[in-house]
């Protein structure tokens, strides 16, 4: 036997045992001519003592292993005279009685323990380093332990794991595809799935019902903090329900998932239309721990601020304002430093007006010029400032204004600690738009994706206003980040071939894309709808993780899409090349 125990369970009733331990060397500190190492393995740290007067030629030996070096020890385990409360095991330690390296370690690149002094690249390219220290192996203990909740629950409601191929044909999800090249059809590709919509679509076709999987998809996308080329989704399709249905059905998930993994009930989660969302928050993933909603000043027609000759409202096509509560009293620095916030490229705003409402009721502007005093009380009036209050605006063109202010409520959010990590509110985004508008392309694109159905009412505008008809979509949000979307899905042949019209796509276009699924769709299909959570970020949301998804993933890759371990992509032989038609 390795070992009689792990290095996280022993306690203080364990005192008087004899056993044997095995794990890796963490730290090695001698005092008074005792060796004490700090062993370790997945499970937590048991500190080893080597005594000189206990047994001299093992203490010389111990002095002689290094960091990471893999032993197996026997000894007793014993009280220590000097407990160490951090430490599960801390109220005691191994008297060692015997020392076996059962492998060497080179000396590692970084300091394995909770604080590392490993940049992110070097930890990156020894990620199975990186893997050993707690904060890391706990992430992914935990997303063990959501999926192990999610399945429990789906299987719980008679859902079907089915697994769906990776080599396929396009999937358009809005992203670009991985193509691989097929050896056995020179000069033709597969495509890596983006998600296995169409799959999940003719499942229900089949008759299966209720189906789900966790599952890997891949989209070559522009990389950001929050995303990664491969990612994983728990992927739901269920038939004969309606939107009510599905979200019934995943909110009991949600809520199962954080009850089980957390011990947390979530509140009931409130719908919002995505029209209140974008005119309250400038976002269709609002982050509702906190108020301070948009104040519109000027909408269209709607103007309270225009005819001062202040030329920025007058010109402006919006102008949006938010009440930041006792914040009356920011300084010259602080205004500044919002003032550049909201100029930075990625939101490209000329400028930030303020009014405060002093504690004392009077007013000061930074647009004091053109607005009187007895004007600011009646534009303050309309955010119900209180004296205290600061009031931030916004003007610009509608789109690029809503989004700054969004992200300006959010910085103010997170300096007035509004965002708390560990409270949690949920919510529901529904009635997106269809289509939206691609003006680089000019056409319509689906919001959602080809095969999201339309509100009955808005059928007729499908032809006439597409614009205008609104989807049966949802997305599931919490703390301003999308857990989750899906939509009940078109399901006849007609109804389908509209969409793809609507898309701008010709029917020879539709039939070589889309054959199959409007074939299928002859056949009996059932009415079906469905979701998807992106599962390394309901990880990170579950486990209240603040560093992104990377942390949920076991071999991530960085910015640039690089595996840092593998190095990978990287070039193939000529021979492969020659074979796949490459050349
Ligand atoms: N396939 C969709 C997605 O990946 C989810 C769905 O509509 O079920 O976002």
């Amino acid at each position: 036997m390795y070992r009689t125990h792990t290095c996280g369970e022993l306690r203080i009733s364990d005192a008087g045992k004899s056993l044997t331990l095995a794990g890796w060397v963490q730290r090695i500190r001698n005092f008074g001519g005792m060796n004490f190492i700090d062993l370790r393995d997945r499970y937590g740290i048991t500190q080893l003592v080597f005594n000189p007067q206990h047994n001299k030629e093992l203490t010389e030996k111990s002095a002689a292993l290094g960091r990471e070096f893999v032993i197996q020890v026997k000894g007793k385990c014993v009280e220590r005279s000097n407990k160490n409360k951090e430490l599960p095991t801390g109220d005691i330690e191994i008297l060692v009685d015997e020392l076996n390296v059962l492998n060497a370690s080179l000396t590692p690149p970084f300091t394995i323990e909770d604080e590392t002094d490993g940049g992110d690249d070097l930890r990156m390219k020894y990620r199975y380093l990186d893997l050993r220290r707690k904060p890391v192996r706990e992430n992914l203990l935990a997303r063990h332990q959501v999926a192990r909740a999610v399945r429990e629950y789906l299987d719980g409601q008679g859902f079907a794991d089915v697994e769906t191929p990776h080599l396929i044909k396009s999937t358009p999800e809005g992203a670009r595809d991985f193509v691989v090249p097929s050896r056995l059809n020179p000069g033709q590709f597969y495509a890596l799935p983006q998600s296995p919509q169409t799959f999940k679509q003719l499942l229900m076709v089949s008759g299966f019902d209720r189906y789900y999987q966790i599952v890997r998809c891949f989209r070559d996308e522009d990389l950001r903090a929050d995303r990664q080329p491969e990612f994983t989704q728990i992927d739901c399709e269920m038939a004969f329900v309606e939107r009510e249905d599905v979200l019934q059905m995943f909110e009991g998930m949600t809520k199962s998932v954080f009850k089980k993994v957390r011990g947390l009930e979530l509140p009931a989660f409130p719908r919002m239309s995505y029209d209140d969302a974008m005119m309250n928050y400038g976002n269709d993933k609002p982050d509702i721990r906190f108020e301070m909603k948009f104040v519109w000043l000027k909408n269209g027609d709607e103007d309270v601020v225009g005819g001062k000759s202040f030329k920025v409202f007058d010109e402006a096509e919006s102008v949006i304002g938010i009440c930041t509560k006792g914040c009356a009293e920011y300084s010259r620095k602080q205004l500044d430093e919002l003032t550049e916030f909201v100029k930075r490229p990625q939101l490209g705003m000329q400028g930030l007006v303020y009014i405060k409402a002093n504690a004392d009721g009077t007013f000061k502007s930074s647009v004091d010029k053109f607005y009187s005093s007895d004007d600011l009380k009646k534009i303050a009036e309309k955010f119900s400032a209180l004296p205290g209050d600061l009031i931030l605006i916004l003007a610009g063109e509608k789109a690029r204004t809503c989004k700054a202010m969004s992200e300006l409520r959010l910085e103010m959010g997170n300096r007035l600690g509004l965002r708390k990590k560990d409270e949690f509110k949920p919510l529901w985004v529904l009635d997106f738009p269809l289509l939206e508008w691609d003006e680089e392309e000019k056409r319509w694109n689906a919001m959602h994706h080809p095969f999201t159905s339309w509100r009955k009412e808005d059928d007729a505008l499908l032809e006439t206003d597409p614009g205008k008809v609104k989807a049966n979509a949802y997305d599931m949000v919490m703390n301003g980040v999308e857990l989750g979307g899906g939509s009940i899905r078109i399901h006849n042949r007609k109804n389908q071939e509209r969409m793809f019209a609507a898309l701008g796509m010709s029917k020879e276009q539709y039939e070589y894309k889309f054959g199959f699924i409007l074939n299928a769709f002859e056949f009996g299909t059932p009415p079906h709808g469905g979701i998807a959570y992106g599962f390394d970020r309901f990880c990170s949301m579950v486990t209240a993780n603040q560093e992104g998804i990377r942390d949920f993933i076991a071999f991530p890759k960085n910015n640039m899409g690089r595996d840092m371990m593998l190095d990978a992509p990287g070039d193939i032989d000529e021979k492969q090349k020659k074979e796949l038609g490459l050349k």
